[in-house]
């Protein structure tokens, strides 16, 4: 990379929340200038300024910015952006997500002098920030909506690489197809479909008169082992260490489990989150004021696995050690992954980050 004709973004990152922390923090350690944009006395404040923030307002925030990153929750973001992104942005800046459901939705429609990329990892905000400080990243995907300047995608690609997401992977994508398909794998088998599952089987052990907490180890806390091995190798490494019944089982019960009907449900989702059925109710739901959200948050808070998970995990005495949902504090970067991107457009960069 050429030092001379390098163009180094000042960054606003609006919101502090799961995402905004940890690439404040990854973008900070990487050497980009980075500023918070929060609103004064929020919850959120107090943590920005232990990790050595001077928090902005987000109006003051995005109007020195070269790249703003929208970082508060998706339903939150036309408001804020009709009202204080839009009117206070630089001319030219560029404007990002990491999630494109606001534009791909059109709740959003971006000024037209803008840039507007899309920068997308594939874990929350705490594992962003973990796998960062000990030299790893989480994958992450990035995406073009407007090119004004011709750089917009370097611009995606060296906030990848500052928050850790390109060390590994940084695969081009579009606003559509991550939305869809980021909607589609939370709905159908990371948040919904595996709770679903996992309760489910709880319930089926426990009404056939099995000891609740066997029935935890059984489908909850098992399932770590598994996952651990799909990530590690697929499912031909976890099929390399489980036993050779638990493969027979596999073989022939898992399709009857999750059969051709389950494969047509999932097909009916993914036609509703497709046509924008999904994103319009959901925004009726928010504009409610989530009534049915909290009723179905109750219900599962309130499921019987939780309270024997929780009774459980109190034995756990390795839980305490491992990390959870907030990184620790530490500035210690390691590897500093250059912050500064050309000015002009080399056709290696995206295969070079
Ligand atoms: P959070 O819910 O964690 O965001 C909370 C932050 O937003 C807080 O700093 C809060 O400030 C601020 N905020 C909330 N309302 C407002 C407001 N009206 N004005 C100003 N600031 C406000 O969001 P996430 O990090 O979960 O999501 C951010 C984006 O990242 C979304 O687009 C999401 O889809 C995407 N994403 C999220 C992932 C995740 O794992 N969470 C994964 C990948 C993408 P305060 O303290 O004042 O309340
Ligand atoms: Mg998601």
């Amino acid at each position: 990379m050429n030092a001379t004709t390098t163009f180094q973004p000042r960054i606003a990152i609006v919101g502090y929340g799961s995402q905004g922390r940890a690439h404040a923090l990854n973008l900070r350690d990487s050497g980009f200038d980075v500023t918070v944009g929060l609103r004064p006395g929020g919850p959120t404040e107090l943590k920005a300024n232990a990790d050595g923030f001077r928090p902005k307002t987000p109006d003051a925030a995005v109007g020195d910015a070269d790249l703003v990153a929208v970082l508060v929750p998706d339903m939150v973001q036309p408001q804020l952006y009709r009202d204080v992104i839009a009117p206070n942005m630089r001319a030219g800046a560029c404007l990002l997500f990491a999630h494109g459901f606001n534009v791909h939705f059109g709740q959003i429609a971006p000024r037209e002098d803008l840039d507007v990329v899309l920068v997308a990892p594939k874990g929350p905000g705490a594992l962003v920030r973990r796998e960062y400080e000990i030299g790893r990243g989480v994958p992450s995907v990035y995406a073009v909506h407007q090119d004004r300047s011709g750089r917009a995608g370097q611009l995606a690609l060296a906030y990848c690489g500052g928050i850790g997401g390109a060390r590994q992977n940084a695969i081009r994508t579009t606003f559509k197809e991550e939305t869809e398909t980021d909607l589609f794998g939370e709905q159908a088998v990371l948040c919904g479909g595996a709770s679903s599952l996992v309760q489910a089987g709880f319930e089926t052990l426990v009404e056939a008169g099995y000891q609740p907490e066997i029935a935890y180890y059984e489908v909850l806390h098992e399932l770590k082992l598994i996952v651990d091995l799909f990530y590690e190798g697929g499912i031909t490494r976890m099929l390399e260490f489980v036993s050779e019944t638990a493969q027979y089982g596999d073989y022939v019960s898992g399709p009857r489990i999750i059969d051709a009907g389950v494969k047509a449900r999932m097909k009916e989702v993914l036609t509703e989150i497709q046509d924008g059925t999904f994103a319009r109710n959901w925004t009726a739901e928010h504009e409610a004021g989530l009534p049915n959200y909290r009723r179905y948050k109750q219900a599962d808070l309130e499921h019987p696995i939780e309270d024997v998970g929780r009774r459980l995990r109190a034995g756990m005495k390795w839980l305490d050690a491992a990390p959870k949902t907030a990184a620790p504090n530490s500035g210690a970067a390691a590897a500093k992954p250059a912050a500064a991107i050309p000015a002009t457009s080399p056709a290696t960069q995206e295969e070079a980050a």
